[in-house]
């Protein structure tokens, strides 16, 4: 089958960022030079003096750290969510340059991602969306092949009649005060499924790489009242639990 599952990794990130961060603040409040804070910094633990700073809302520091995900069996769909959130850097696998015959599997059909709603409705519903996933890849090839005969761009241009479900790769970098920000939006229950289980995972793992950076991390019912309003999930106390445990 062409179905793919969502990958996320963090492939490179600042090293020492809770460091950086920390000297970049202190610089604001220190009479001292950069060598000096340094030195001091890495001699003690920054946990408490990083969680101070967010406290007091003095956020600018936090876009000395970087952090860069490979994300992977994810829809287009994702990636017109995802691109909006335009502090961030992206890389794109081009459906230009990239024909999804070399994406096709075994059975011929390029990659593609089906939302759990449609898997849960059993297997009868999965095998009709994956037929319909092997007729838009004839539609596809068809067009490459008329294309190419008429002297076109033929990828450019077949790839009109692929859908919102294609796979793509994506490489991301955000700093941690957009990352922070990303988490706010896009790990809240209202959310479109796939960019909230994406979300989480990227928190999980800058959790790991930054523990007092992203200590507070998710949505913003984590730290205050639902900004949702009429709209709320009403499940706050739930998701205070939820994150507290990632
Ligand atoms: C649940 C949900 C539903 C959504 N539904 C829709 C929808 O139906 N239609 C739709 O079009 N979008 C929708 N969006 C996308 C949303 O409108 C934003 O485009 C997206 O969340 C990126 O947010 P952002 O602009 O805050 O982030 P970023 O682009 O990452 O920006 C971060 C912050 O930087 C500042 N900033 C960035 N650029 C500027 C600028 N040019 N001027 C001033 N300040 C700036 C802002 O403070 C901004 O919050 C939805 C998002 C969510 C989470």
């Amino acid at each position: 089958m062409g179905r793919k599952n969502m990958q996320v990794r963090l492939i490179r990130h600042t090293s020492s960022p809770e460091e950086i961060v920390a000297i970049g603040a202190k610089l604001c409040y220190s009479p001292v030079d950069v060598g000096e804070l340094e030195a001091g910094i890495q001699k003690k633990d920054q946990g408490g003096f990083i969680r101070g700073l967010m406290d007091m809302g003095h956020l600018s520091p936090l876009e000395h750290a970087s952090f860069t995900f490979a994300i992977e069996g994810v829809s287009r769909s994702l990636l017109a969510q995802i691109t909006r959130h335009r502090i961030a850097s992206f890389s794109v696998q081009s459906q230009r340059y990239v024909s999804e015959h070399s994406q096709a599997n075994e059975d011929g059909v390029f990659g593609y991602i089906i939302p759990p709603r449609i898997e849960a409705l059993g297997k009868d519903y999965v095998d009709e969306f994956h037929r319909q996933m092997e007729t838009i890849q004839k539609w596809y090839d068809k067009w490459l092949v008329t294309l190419a005969e008429n002297g076109g761009q033929a990828p450019e241009d077949a790839r009109f009649v692929l859908p919102n479900a294609a796979e793509t790769k994506i490489v991301v970098t955000m700093n941690s005060r957009e990352l922070l920000h990303f988490f706010s939006l896009r790990c809240c229950n209202r959310a479109q499924w796939e960019i909230r289980e994406l979300a989480v995972s990227m928190l999980r793992l800058v959790k790991e790489a930054a523990p007092n950076i992203f200590k507070n991390g998710g949505p913003q019912c984590l730290t205050g009242p639902c900004p949702e309003a009429k709209m709320t999930c009403g499940r706050m106390l739930e998701m205070r639990e939820k994150y507290a445990r990632l």
